[in-house]
């Protein structure tokens, strides 16, 4: 026809979809998964859409996602009648990727499909996983509440091109419609297809449903009359023990927009003055995204079952931002805002509660389950960090959760906590010694350390740039101060007997004359010139003022242009 045009994909899709078809065809199933979740965002966002303007649902609000397939075209169809895409938004989601850390993303890409398999589950795979299956995809699409002559069309074998036209559509929603490929006519089957639902999809809050098929004089027929193949109710309504693990991870899948299990979960309902069920998840690696300020995060927010936004990040603190999942309000009021959850003192009571859940959860995960703390803490353990200078509440329990790299096992992986530290203190010793530095390495071998390497003393390493900041809002910690070993006058108490405190005296006295000039020819630019018994083998080193920021910090801030 005449509006028919053909464009060409983003770059970034081109690799996406070569990679995709090659590296997870050994498990193509999950391209129904991905088709079924954004139906079913679709009607979620639609029934939002609705609350505001009953017209979007154009007289059929029962919404619902139907699968459908035909032997003889080996067609596999899959339509539901939510929110649906006008032409400029079919161009956008289906002929790029929005996606932040896309560019990360595409720099980390090897070559090697074994290692490049890996990470594309971690970028998400999304619409275009229909290629995994499908030689040619056409998506039919008409956004709820325009005219029926504003259908558009999306057509593409996965090459480097689309064809897209504006078409007449009489209900709203989107038709996604998978020519197969040579190899893939087992999906041409009503057993197959349901049971890839129950394995994927089961959870998903609308009905999905089919053409009841039924035994006819010995062949099987498909019936007009339509079946619901999924479970259809919120999973997180249910009660926990009628909840399998699979399900859980099933469910993670969806709501977390991940292709991995998650680590962990915890999932409750919490009674009193606000109700409301959470289901939470820790995933297992870090989102791309994770350090850009401007992705989104956060939990999807419904109130009584309905869908009300995604990414609310007022519903947890941003050290907690790597967190998924749903709240499911049962007091908010249906038509909240962005700007009502700020200022809301609802949602601050259900953030304080969704954040000791998780608290707890690691606290739990740490105590009882190593491996996977290990894992975590690589994964998200730098984020954690920021919380002890924003979450005063719950600093504590913060700090519990902190691994850090010391000179008890002196390499740079951080497997120490504030307590296994405690627990290896000296006779005598009473407080929290760390070193900050740029690298590790610097840590490692800085002369600060000398003294209490000499007397078998364990020092924390910090050399992370988040290291500052928490070492500057956590000053002690079970009534152990943190103290910096290259800050000060270095005093180590009852770690020092008699006779090496009057040997220093004595030292100092001696040597007057000689620092006194020496201070004298650095005037203006050191404070003050002392004798030390940090060293042992170092002849010198600078230390700063027990309230003046660490040379380190001084370093950080100069490097930021302060
Ligand atoms: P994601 O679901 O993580 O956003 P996808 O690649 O799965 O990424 O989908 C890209 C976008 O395409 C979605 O965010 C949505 O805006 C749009 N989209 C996909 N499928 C549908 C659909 N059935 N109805 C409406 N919009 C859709
Ligand atoms: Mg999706």
């Amino acid at each position: 026809s005449t509006n028919r045009e053909t464009m060409g994909f983003q770059t970034e899709v081109k690799q996406l979809l070569q990679l995709m078809i090659h590296s997870l065809y050994s498990n193509r199933e999950i391209f129904l998964r991905e088709l079924v979740s954004n139906a079913s965002d679709a009607c979620d966002k639609l029934r939002f859409e609705a609350l505001h303007n009953d017209a979007m649902f154009e007289n059929d609000s029962e919404l619902q996602i139907s699968l459908s397939f035909d032997k003889d075209a080996r067609t596999l169809t899959i339509s539901d009648n939510g929110i649906g895409m006008n032409r400029d938004e079919v161009i956008n989601n289906l002929g790029t990727i929005a996606k932040s850390g896309t560019r990360e993303f595409f720099s980390k890409l090897s070559g090697d499909q074994q290692k490049d398999a890996g990470l594309i589950g971690q970028f998400g795979v999304g619409f275009y996983s229909a290629f995994i299956v499908a030689d040619k995809v056409v998506v039919t699409t008409r956004r709820a509440g325009e005219a029926t002559d504003q259908g558009v069309c999306w057509e593409s074998d996965g090459g480097g091109e689309f064809d897209i036209e504006m078409v007449e559509k009489a209900t709203r929603g989107t038709t996604i419609e998978l020519h197969l490929r040579e190899d893939q006519d087992d999906l041409l089957s009503g057993h197959k297809i349901r049971s890839i639902i129950r394995k994927y999809s089961d959870h998903i809050v609308q009905p999905i449903v089919m053409k009841k098929e039924e035994w006819k004089d010995g062949a099987q027929v498909i019936t007009e009359e339509d079946e619901t193949i999924n479970q259809a109710s919120a999973l997180w309504a249910r009660s926990k023990n009628e909840i399998s693990d699979d399900e859980y991870k099933a469910f993670y899948k969806h709501v977390g927009h991940d292709y991995e299990d998650p680590l962990a979960w915890t999932h409750a309902r919490v009674e009193g003055r606000q109700e409301y069920t959470q289901l939470l998840y820790v995933p297992a690696r870090a989102p791309f995204d994770m350090w850009d300020h401007k992705a989104q995060h956060g939990i999807k927010l419904y109130v009584k079952r309905v869908f009300i936004m995604d990414d609310a990040e007022q519903l947890l603190p941003s050290y907690l931002r790597f967190v998924r999942g749903i709240v499911d309000s049962n007091n908010l009021p249906l038509n909240v805002s962005r700007e009502i959850l700020q200022e809301s003192k609802d949602i601050k009571a259900i953030r304080e509660g969704c954040t000791k859940k998780v608290i707890g959860l690691l606290e739990d995960m740490a105590a009882n389950d190593a491996e996977k703390y290990t894992t975590f803490w690589g994964q998200f353990g730098q984020v954690i960090k920021e919380g002890v200078g924003q979450d005063f509440a719950n600093k504590d329990r913060i700090a519990g959760l902190l691994r850090f790299a010391s000179t008890h096992t002196d390499t740079s992986d951080e497997t120490v906590s504030l307590a296994d530290y405690i627990g290896r203190m000296k006779e005598g010793q009473d407080k929290i010694y760390f070193i900050t530095a740029d690298s590790f390495n610097a840590a490692k071998n800085s002369p600060h350390l000398e003294v209490f390497r000499k007397k078998g003393i364990e020092v924390l390493l910090l050399s992370a740039r988040v290291d500052e900041w928490v070492v500057g809002s956590l000053t002690e910690f079970k009534e152990k101060s943190l103290v910096s070993v290259a800050k000060g006058g270095l005093d180590l108490g009852a770690l020092e007997d008699e006779a090496e405190k009057e040997a220093q005296a004595k030292q100092a006295d001696e040597h007057k004359e000689l620092t006194e000039k020496i201070e004298a020819s650095l005037t203006g630019r050191v404070k003050e010139v002392r004798i030390t018994h940090r060293l042992t083998d170092s002849p010198a080193c600078l230390v700063a003022d027990e309230d003046d920021m660490s040379g380190n910090m001084a370093r950080m801030l100069k490097a930021a242009g302060q």
